[in-house]
């Protein structure tokens, strides 16, 4: 699901508030474009089994070398952008975040 401009906004100013929207480390050209929407990276148990863990992630890609960053959205303190269901991977069990959530994440 799409960002609203609104989180849009709220992404990049957690982002510039932890000081991170410096010149790509691969090419040293500042060219990055968010992903509109959040990126689920889940945690591989074994070769063959995918965890119920999951994590919410803000995705980075640069324009001009095509290196990808990944912010996990819990540390960020946007918990609340994830109103997305998240699809349980395995058995009943409901996806879990990697990062316990911070109240004081909140406050930017
Ligand atoms: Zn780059």
């Amino acid at each position: 699901m799409a960002f609203s401009s609104k989180e849009q906004a709220q992404v990049l100013a957690a982002l510039k508030y932890r000081d991170v929207l410096r010149p790509c480390r691969e090419c040293d050209v500042e060219a990055w474009a968010m992903v509109d929407g959040l990126v689920m990276v889940y945690v591989q148990e074994t070769s063959t089994q995918v965890s119920s863990e999951v994590i919410p992630s803000v995705t980075l890609i640069c324009q001009n070398c095509g290196a990808v960053r990944l912010h996990s959205l819990l540390v960020l303190g946007l918990k609340k952008l994830l109103h997305v269901p998240t699809i349980p991977v395995s058995s009943d069990q409901e996806p879990e975040p990697v990062m316990e959530y911070n109240d004081d994440w909140d406050e930017l």
